[in-house]
């Protein structure tokens, strides 16, 4: 989708800092880092929210959370530990629209969250 930011990052028209890719992912650090480790796992293709994935997405979501637990332990926040959260619409505070797991390790996290 040409308008959206995270297509963009995606395609590489934005720069970003890239932790990962592949042929159906890319990871990159968050501009804005509310932790030690703050990464975004997206999808390259665009979903705006996580009630737009269709039962074919099952194996995309899977591999978005096996490459963020991939980042969390080559970061070496495996054991430590780490958390990971996707915001779905305004009350969870989504910002923007194209699915993304956001990755945050490096201290210690509070729960409830805000
Ligand atoms: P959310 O509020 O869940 O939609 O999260 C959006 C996230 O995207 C926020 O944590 C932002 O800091 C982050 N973000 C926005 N623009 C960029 C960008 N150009 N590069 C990296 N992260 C970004
Ligand atoms: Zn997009």
């Amino acid at each position: 989708m040409s308008s959206c930011l995270f297509c963009k990052i995606a395609a590489g028209t934005i720069p970003a800092t890239i932790v990962h890719q592949d042929d159906t992912l890319v990871a990159f650090a968050d501009i804005n880092p509310q932790a030690p480790l703050h990464v975004l796992v997206i999808p390259r293709r665009h979903i705006a929210t996580l009630s737009d994935l269709g039962p074919g997405d099952d194996a995309l979501v899977g591999s978005m959370h096996r490459t963020a637990a991939a980042i969390a332990q080559a970061h070496e926040y495996a054991d430590r530990g780490f958390r990971t959260v996707m915001n779905c619409n305004a009350d969870a505070g989504q910002t923007v629209f194209h699915i993304h797991l956001h990755l945050l390790a490096g201290r210690g996290l509070t729960w409830p969250p805000g």
